[in-house]
């Protein structure tokens, strides 16, 4: 792809130049980089300044091995990494991903979307991410404690509750969260909100389980009503059966929609009579099964073997929340041809690039996770405000937030995209109003 601006072209011609083997984060730049040609027209500086090419990097790059002991007595090697990619509107904040499939493209991927991401929520908070690739699937309690505690012996120096606050994100739920801040707390003798995620009792906040799921639907529902239409009584397909995928249902079943389909990453289940978010919980996060279990509980359930099989399931809204790179071209044009109406993204980079294109070119609504799963970042910042004030706020005032929040972002990508001549393109509003944010703060800042 090129750009119309040639200075675009020439920084991601770096890019691609240099980070060659890194093609997850080559991705997540060039579609953020698309739609800004007219922005850098627009203002010298952002050239002169070289501002895209300084965005497009992280502030610091952090790798460390990991060694545990597994309940053999063996001794286990995993990769560590926490990518703090952008301090320019408050500290680094973003998850930690725990999975096989994490290597430094992927961590350097997901904190150049979180960058962009955390500053549509409007609070303030930089971008960061991190993880390793150790995988809990199949782990003992206690070899998950002590992965969490060898990886926090070294990160530990890193973070802060003014510096980076990670959180949650695929592999590092409210268990692997208590066992990171458990010895957080312990190497730095102090009580703080460092970490995000955290359970109720230990100084979380209410609603940020359910954030990005609710913040996903609660976007839906408003680029929909802009459309004149709602959730209710339409067909949707929601991939993944963690905790994004398992709240998104909670609520767009509470607003009158049927999610006919969920899935991980072996297979899928359909029921027409609609998937209870309930019985997905208990299997995932109790009982800690797989999706194949489901038809066991509900018998006019059925399982398919092979989860991306899930969007040959007819539909009318698609929200992709299990990982990356999960609807191609031809699971995209198949979601078309079978009468989709809309993909709202819960997972972070869900569409390939020319998935994205096709579902674009055939007038469906589209947006991007960036904007549409802000919301567990969103109450992560609203549980760090929690944190510095010693108070806990109630269920109804968090999600009333993150609702208003949601109707925001939403607002601002639609009216920021109207402005800049590409009206109903919500990708395009929300990589120009986010690049404006993160560069008019950094010409602010002066060469740092
Ligand atoms: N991992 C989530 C995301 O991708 C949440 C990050 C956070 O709460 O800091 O946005």
């Amino acid at each position: 792809m090129s750009f119309q601006n040639a200075y675009l072209n020439s920084v991601m011609d770096d890019l691609r130049a240099r980070y060659a083997h890194e093609p997850e984060y080559l991705q997540a730049v060039e579609e953020f980089l698309e739609p800004l040609s007219p922005v850098i027209d627009s203002d010298p500086r952002y050239e002169q300044q070289n501002i895209v090419g300084r965005m497009a990097e992280p502030e610091r790059l952090i790798c460390f091995p990991v060694s545990w002991v597994d309940d053999q007595g063996k001794t286990r090697l995993n990769h560590g990494f926490r990518v703090q990619h952008s301090s320019a509107l408050g500290p680094y904040k973003g998850g930690l991903r725990f999975h096989p499939s994490v290597n430094q493209s992927v961590m350097k991927f997901l904190a150049f979307e979180q960058t962009f991401k955390d500053c549509l929520t409007t609070l303030p908070m930089g971008g960061g991410k991190g993880g390793s690739d150790f995988d809990p699937k199949g782990k003992s309690d206690g070899e998950v404690m002590r992965f969490c505690q060898a990886f926090m012996n070294e990160l530990y120096r890193h973070i802060g509750e003014n510096t980076d606050v990670p959180a949650g994100d695929i592999g590092v739920g409210c268990r692997e969260i208590g066992y990171l801040f458990g010895r957080y707390k312990k190497l730095k003798n102090q009580w703080t909100g460092a970490i995000t995620g955290k359970s109720l009792a230990s100084g979380g906040s209410l609603t940020r389980t359910e954030a990005t799921g609710f913040g996903l639907c609660y976007f839906g529902a408003a680029y929909l009503a802009d459309h004149g239409q709602s959730f209710q009584g339409k067909k949707v397909i929601i991939s993944g059966s963690g905790n994004v995928a398992t709240y998104a249902n909670q609520k767009c079943t509470e607003m009158g929609a049927t999610v006919v389909a969920m899935s991980d990453s072996n297979g899928y289940v359909v029921d027409e009579n609609g998937i209870d978010f309930r019985i997905i919980q208990q299997i995932k996060e109790q009982k800690r099964e797989r999706i194949s279990t489901y038809p066991n509980y509900v018998p006019t359930a059925k399982y398919v073997e092979g989860c991306a099989g899930i969007w040959s399931v007819p539909c009318d809204i698609a929200m992709p929340c299990a990982t990356q790179n999960e609807i191609d071209t031809d699971s995209a044009k198949l979601l078309v041809s079978n009468g989709c109406k809309a993909v709202f993204e819960g997972s972070n980079m869900p569409c390939t690039p020319e998935a994205i294109q096709a579902i674009k070119a055939s007038g469906l609504l589209y947006s991007p996770s960036k904007a549409s799963n802000a919301g567990g970042v969103a109450v992560s910042g609203l549980e760090m405000s929690q944190n510095s004030e010693r108070l806990y706020w109630t269920f109804e005032a968090v999600d009333a937030k993150l609702k208003e929040i949601m109707e925001n972002i939403y607002r601002q990508c639609a009216d920021t995209a109207a402005k800049y001549g590409q009206e109903g393109d919500i990708q395009a509003g929300a990589n120009i109003v986010s690049f404006l944010k993160v560069a008019d703060a950094m010409l602010w800042q002066g060469v740092y």
